[in-house]
C-alpha cells in the first residue's frame, strides 16, 4: 500500500510517501512560502534531492505541485496519482471530538471546521490539505491524525484548570495538550527498548523543538503534559514563553497599551529563549555563544534545562517513580549538552547519564550509565510514521488505539 502523509500549515506543505509493503520511504520534502513571493519545493528520492523556485498561491497548488515532483520522469517515485491508497493529514486540534485517528468524511471535516476556533492557525490549513486531496483524488480515503488525541486520556484532575467551570463547559478551556503523535512514538520505542510490554511503563518524554512539551505516560496512556489549552504553556521554547503568571499579560496591557493580539504575538513570537538573548532561537547558536562567553546565551541555556527539571520532579512525583526519560525532537535528539544539562542533578530519582554515551549517541540509544535505574533514552521522534501506521490499521480494518499494534519497525 503507497500512503501520503501530509502536514498542511499555513504556508507550507511537508509530505512523505511510504510503501507499506516494502517499508519503505519513496520520497519526501517541503513545499514553503505558499502564497507569497519566493515559494519553493525541496524533494527528496532515496538517491536525489532537488531545491526549486515554483508558483503556489494556496494549498491546492501546493499539493498539486508535488504530485507533479511524485510522478514526474526525472524525480518521481511513481508513474500515476492513482498508485497513491490513502492520504493521512496531520490535524493539530482534535479538542474533546476525537481521542483517536479517523477516517474523514463530511462530519469529520465539519467537526475538525467547528474547532478551528481553538486552533485558528492550524486547523484551517489543516483543512486546506483535506480539500484539496478531495478535489484531486476524489475517490481517494484520507485519515486524520490528531496532535491532541494522544493527550484526551489525561484525567480532569489533569487537564482542567482553576476557574469558573463555566469557562470550560461554554467554551472548551482546558488542558489539551499537543505533540500527542511524537510522544506516542518515542514511548512505544521506549517500551521495546526496555523489552517491557507498553502497560507496564512509566515513563516522561521530553520533546524539545522548536515547540517543547514534556508528557508523563502511564501504561502506554498520557496522564499529564505540559503544553495546554495552547501549545504556548508549559516549557521555556524557541519563541514561546511556556507557562507564566497570567498577570503579567494584564500588567503589560496596563503599561504598554497592548492589544490582546501583540501581547499575543509577544509571547509565541518573541518570547523563549529569543526573548532572553534578544537574538537566537536556534539552540546551536546559543550554545556556541555561550561558550564564548555570552552570559545572556548562558542563562537562556540554564534557565531552559532548570525547567525541563521541574517538569520532570513534577511527573516522577505524579507517575509514582519512573522506568526512564526520553529526550526526542531537534534539540532532544542533537544536544548532547541539552540533555546533560536537563539530567544533572537528578541523581537522586535515580536518573544518571552516562557522559560519554551521551556525547556519541547520533541515533537511537540508551545514553543512562549500566547501573542507573532510570533509563534515559534518545529516541528520533517518526510522527510521519504514526500517521502511515493509523491510516493502514483503519484502512484494514484492525486499529485499535489502545490495543498498542503498532509494528513501528520501518
Ligand atoms: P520544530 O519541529 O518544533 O520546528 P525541530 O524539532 O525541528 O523543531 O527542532 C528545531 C530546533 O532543533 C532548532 O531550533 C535547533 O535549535 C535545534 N537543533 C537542531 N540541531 C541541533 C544541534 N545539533 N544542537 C542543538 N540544537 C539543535
Amino acid at each position: 500500500m503507497k500512503i501520503l502523509a501530509l502536514n498542511c500549515g499555513s504556508s507550507s506543505v511537508k509530505y512523505q510517501l511510504y510503501d507499506t509493503d516494502t517499508n519503505r520511504l519513496l520520497a519526501k520534502g517541503a513545499l514553503e512560502r505558499i502564497g507569497f513571493v519566493g515559494t519553493f519545493i525541496i524533494h527528496q528520492t532515496e538517491y536525489q534531492k532537488h531545491r526549486l523556485e515554483c508558483d503556489c498561491v494556496n494549498h491546492k497548488d501546493a499539493i498539486f505541485t508535488v504530485f507533479k515532483f511524485l510522478t514526474d520522469e526525472e524525480f518521481g517515485v511513481i508513474s500515476e496519482l492513482n498508485q497513491i491508497d490513502a492520504v493521512g493529514h496531520r490535524i493539530v486540534h482534535g479538542g474533546e471530538l476525537f481521542n483517536k485517528s479517523v477516517l474523514i468524511d463530511d462530519k469529520v471535516i465539519n467537526a475538525i471546521d467547528s474547532l478551528a476556533s481553538l486552533a485558528p492557525l492550524h486547523n484551517p490549513p489543516n483543512l486546506a490539505g483535506i480539500t484539496a486531496i478531495k478535489s484531486l483524488l476524489p475517490n481517494v480515503p484520507q485519515i486524520a491524525v490528531f496532535d491532541t488525541a494522544f493527550h484526551q486520556t489525561m484525567p480532569p484532575t489533569a487537564y482542567l484548570y482553576a476557574i469558573p467551570m463555566k469557562w470550560y463547559e461554554k467554551y472548551g478551556v482546558r488542558k489539551y495538550g499537543f505533540h500527542g503523535t511524537s510522544h506516542l512514538y518515542v514511548t512505544r520505542r521506549a517500551a521495546k527498548l526496555l523489552n517491557k510490554d507498553i502497560k507496564d511503563t512509566k515513563l516522561i518524554s521530553l520533546h524539545i523543538g522548536n515547540g517543547v512539551s514534556v508528557t508523563a505516560v502511564k501504561g502506554g496512556k498520557s496522564i499529564d503534559t505540559s503544553m495546554g489549552f495552547t501549545p504556548l504553556d508549559g516549557a521555556v521554547m524557541g519563541t514561546r514563553s511556556g507557562s507564566i503568571d497570567p498577570a503579567v499579560v494584564l500588567f503589560m496591557i496596563d503599561k504598554e497599551g497592548f492589544s490582546s493580539e501583540e501581547v499575543n504575538t509577544v509571547l509565541n513570537k518573541r518570547s523563549g529563549v529569543l526573548g532572553i538573548t534578544g537574538r537566537y532561537t536556534d539552540r546551536r547558536d546559543i550554545a556556541r555563544v555561550a561558550q564564548e562567553g555570552d552570559k545572556l546565551c548562558k542563562l537562556a541555556m540554564d534557565i531552559e534545562s532548570y525547567r525541563l527539571k521541574k517538569l520532570i520532579g513534577e511527573y516522577y512525583a505524579v507517575l509514582g517513580g519512573i522506568d526512564a526519560v526520553i529526550f526526542t525532537a531537534g534539540v532532544g535528539e542533537n544536544s548532547s549538552i541539552a540533555r546533560k544539562m536537563v539530567c544533572d542533578g537528578l541523581e537522586h530519582f535515580g536518573i544518571n547519564i552516562d557522559n560519554e554515551k551521551n556525547e556519541t549517541a547520533h541515533s537511537e540509544a540508551d545514553i543512562s550509565k549500566n547501573e542507573s535505574p532510570v533509563k534515559i533514552f534518545l529516541i528520533p521522534t517518526n510522527e510521519e510514521l504514526v500517521i502511515i501506521e493509523d491510516v493502514k490499521a483503519i484502512l484494514e480494518g484492525n486499529y485499535n488505539s489502545t490495543d498498542f499494534k503498532y509494528s513501528f519497525e520501518v
